[in-house]
């Protein structure tokens, strides 16, 4: 069997052979405890996990011990919403979200209703864009927090996150992000990005699934949801993943130095898709603003084909709509839909998403993959 090319990116990423190698040695030789502290085995692996902290605390501008290591971003977005709400209950009941956010941070909100928040779900703009001023009319008194992705991952759509929680800040209110896509692609200096937790996963910067991380700022009151053995500061009790958390220092290590160089190169690729594909093609919008985007990231409605056939046939490339992170959904992608797309445009819309590992020759392939398909299935509806 040959394999299609991979350009699902944003669904996860192949473990980067380096961070392998760097990994290994924690599964076999070096398999302690972190947390024994009576011999070499558990200092060993103590001392790895600290070098990871302070790596991954060194791509996002963060200090080492604001860093609790989770089993990715799924449960740092439940510890941090849960969490602040528990510790802040005094304070107020009242969320603020996006409806475009990833399902993690929908239903982990819609689980808090259950428990007496109250949620804004706010309605981006047709580019997928949502303004200060949106969030500025949504505050009431009771405003605790704040939660807003800094990326989509479905259409890279990257929100102005800084004026955002610089104004919540002025406020007092939390603010938690969901930075699973941009961290290892973006630039992140959290000294100056003013949010009080932000969520990230190895397994979308070439660590292996299973590991992630919260960054909670100094002094932010917060609840642990997972009690046990006091890990983590006692903020997420549990044996520490020594060698998934190896594996993500390294990563972070190896996206700080390449993170720069590799933008560029990435987002290259992608235009060079997104302008072959519109220029053989009629009828292609990019979903989502074009001036605030991943690098790697390219939404495309095809208008008049049926998004079923469409993904079917697409059988050289791996791609995804937008319910792919949804497991078992064939609903159109929610993401998409808040934008205002209709149902038939969001089934028709198809992620690409680069990587480290995408060459151009994989990108002339998938244009003319994609322009072959997608002229066959026209014509055949035409007819
Ligand atoms: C992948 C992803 C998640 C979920 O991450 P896991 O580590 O797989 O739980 C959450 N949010 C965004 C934006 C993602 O891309």
């Amino acid at each position: 069997m040959t394999y299609p090319i991979y350009l699902d990116y944003n669904a996860t990423t192949p473990v980067d052979q380096r961070v392998l190698d760097a990994m290994l040695p924690y599964l076999t030789m070096h398999f302690g405890n972190a947390a024994s502290r009576t011999h070499v085995f558990g200092l060993k692996a103590e001392e790895a996990v600290a070098q990871a902290r302070r790596q991954v605390a060194a791509l996002i501008g963060a200090l080492p011990n604001e860093l609790v290591f989770t089993s990715g971003a799924t449960e740092s977005i439940n510890l941090a919403l849960k969490g602040a709400f528990e510790a802040n209950s005094h304070r107020g009941n009242h969320i603020i979200t996006v409806a475009t956010e990833h399902k993690a941070g929908l239903d982990t909100c819609l689980h808090l209703e259950q428990l007496g928040a109250e949620v804004t779900y706010l309605t981006p703009d047709s580019e997928g864009l949502v303004s200060p001023e949106q969030i500025e009319t949504a505050l009431r008194p009771g405003t605790l927090l704040i939660s807003m992705m800094l990326a989509n991952n479905e259409t890279g759509v990257i929100q102005p996150l800084t004026e955002i929680a610089a104004l919540a800040r002025q406020r007092n209110i939390l603010v938690h992000t969901d930075a699973t896509q941009a961290v290892g692609k973006l630039p992140i200096d959290l000294a100056r990005l003013p949010v009080d937790f932000l969520s990230f996963s190895g397994h979308k910067f070439y660590a292996p699934k299973g590991i992630g991380g919260l960054f909670v700022r100094q002094k932010t009151p917060l609840i642990a949801q997972q009690d046990g053995g006091r890990h983590e500061r006692a903020r997420r009790s549990g044996t520490l993943n020594v060698p998934g958390i190896v594996a993500m220092g390294k990563a972070a290590e190896l996206a700080q130095t390449q993170l720069a160089e590799e933008a560029v190169r990435v987002a290259r690729l992608r235009d060079r898709l997104e302008s072959g594909l519109t220029a053989r093609l009629s009828d292609v919008q990019v979903n989502g603003t074009r001036a605030h985007r991943l690098p790697n990231t390219s939404n495309l409605a095809f208008a008049n084909v049926d998004g079923e056939a469409l993904l079917m046939s697409l059988n050289e490339i791996a791609v995804s709509n937008g319910s792919a992170c949804t497991a078992a959904s064939t609903d159109p992608s929610h993401v998409l839909k808040a934008m205002g797309l209709s149902d038939e445009l969001a089934y028709s819309s198809v992620r690409f998403s680069l990587g480290r590992f995408t060459a151009d020759a994989d990108i002339d392939q998938a244009i003319s993959h994609v322009v072959t398909v997608v002229d066959r299935l026209r014509t055949y509806q035409s007819i």
